[in-house]
């Protein structure tokens, strides 16, 4: 099971590598940007500083209607293929 997916930058820091930049940019697992807590677990896990949270979180939805994945802009809830509203919570998991 993935439990998140994105990008990630890591920087120099005296003796260490840390974690400079991360999302949940993946178009292709469209992760919940709660998923941060596992992802903050993975990276305390193996002992690398990282930020509070994503640097950069996309918001992704599938629409019930047309069925396509969304990515949510400016909290605009409606989908750009159909006009459909978007659901307040992630629904993108295949599983669910
Ligand atoms: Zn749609």
């Amino acid at each position: 099971m993935v439990l998140s997916a994105g990008e990630i930058g890591f920087v120099r820091e005296a003796d260490r590598w840390a974690v400079s930049e991360i999302s949940n940019q993946s178009t292709g697992y469209c992760p919940d940007i709660g998923s941060w807590s596992e992802v903050a677990r993975a990276l305390d896990d193996v002992g690398l500083e990282r930020p509070s949270g994503f640097t950069h979180e996309v918001v992704f939805r599938r629409c019930s209607g047309c069925q396509e994945h969304n990515i949510v802009r400016e909290d605009d809830f409606v989908c750009v293929f159909c006009g459909s509203d978007l659901p307040e919570t992630w629904n993108v998991d295949p599983i669910a």
